[in-house]
């Protein structure tokens, strides 16, 4: 665990700062959460703030507070550099290297604004001027919640909607065995700003399109393969599957856990061709180092049971070929 200095924190924000507040590609819900609460506290203690994300976000997470007030660096470069280019100050909250804010990378690194990191993910490689980083924790937003209390910030219903969506998401609806007794007690002093916790889990997850049930269906029948020798199984989509299927970003999330839900599984992954390359998602249960793996052959990473990464050197079903090959080396760890 890596922990700020509080003190000279409360100094530097007791002058008023241009704040830019920053998260990883494909922004989900802790990503999102995390930054729109430390928005709305930084805000009201009277910081000029703004958030921007790389591109952007699932419909599902337009419920969220200030999501209007979300600056997606994609579709309005111009404007965002203008404001990268003023900033005295970074958050980057929910990631740990700058590869994962793409375009953004080169403006942000060479900069010389001062720079906090707040990151639950393993091996940190940037080297802010104050970091937050613990690997033991499900989620940035709880991280925040912590960050946003001992810089005396206190919370609102606004940033309180928004840590509890980010705790949700990353752990599984409070299922993933980083949850911990304070997992629950956020949760609880969260409660206490009378959110709707059953508005916020319907919102999050019974909001489904037709897309994403056909897609799902895909995934479930032709596009399916289990390796029980290796309590391995995994889904696949093709670039004419989402187009037949008319994939909507964040169309697909989650499905990479489902087969993790068969008996004997430890192991998932989700395969999807996307025109610049092949997206790949991996799962696990317990033991098995999910992090490592895609470190070692998909040029990823993430946490131990749940991690990412890409390939744009070869068509799917050759990665899909490269995945399989991979497999015999971690036999032990599979089916200790
Ligand atoms: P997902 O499968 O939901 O895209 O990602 C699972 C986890 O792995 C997330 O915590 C995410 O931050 C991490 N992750 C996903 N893709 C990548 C990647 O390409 N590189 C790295 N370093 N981490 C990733
Ligand atoms: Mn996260």
């Amino acid at each position: 665990m890596i922990t700020p200095n509080y003190n000279l924190l409360k100094k530097y924000f007791s002058k008023s700062r241009k704040v830019v507040i920053t998260t990883h590609r494909s922004p989900d819900g802790d990503a999102l959460g995390s930054s729109i609460a430390l928005y709305d506290r930084l805000k009201v203690h009277g910081h000029e703030v703004k958030v921007i994300v790389p591109n952007s976000y699932p419909n599902y997470l337009k419920f969220m507070p200030f999501i209007d007030d979300v600056l997606i660096y994609e579709d309005d470069e111009v404007k965002c550099i203008e404001i990268i280019n003023k900033t005295d100050t970074f958050f980057f909250l929910d990631f740990n290297d700058y590869c994962r804010i793409d375009n953004m990378e080169k403006l942000i690194s060479n900069h010389n604004a001062y720079k906090i990191m707040i990151d639950h993910h393993q091996s940190p490689s940037i080297n802010a001027d104050q970091i937050l980083s613990d690997v033991s924790i499900c989620s940035t937003a709880e991280l925040v919640f912590d960050f946003i209390n001992n810089l005396g910030f206190g919370l609102s219903y606004e940033s309180a909607i928004a840590l509890y969506t980010g705790i949700v998401t990353d752990s599984g609806s409070f299922k993933y065995d980083l949850v911990s007794k304070k997992t629950h007690s956020i949760a609880s002093e969260l409660l206490s700003f009378d959110i709707n916790h059953g508005d916020i889990h319907r919102k999050l997850f019974d909001n489904n399109s037709v897309s994403r049930m056909k897609l799902l269906g895909c995934c479930l029948t032709t596009n399916f393969e289990i390796l029980s020798e290796h309590n391995t199984a995994f889904f696949y989509l093709r670039q004419h599957d989402l187009i037949q299927n008319d994939f909507k970003k964040g169309d697909t999330e989650g499905f990479v856990n489902m087969p993790l839900s068969l008996k004997g599984i430890v192991f998932s992954a989700f395969f999807v061709e996307y025109e610049d390359g092949v997206k790949i998602s991996f799962r696990s249960k317990s033991h098995f180092d999910v992090n490592k793996f895609s470190r070692n052959h998909f040029n990823g990473g993430g946490h131990k049971n749940a991690a990412g990464g890409k390939i744009t050197d070869m068509n799917l079903m050759k990665v899909i070929e490269y995945f399989k090959s991979t497999l015999e080396d971690y036999k032990n760890e599979l089916n200790s």
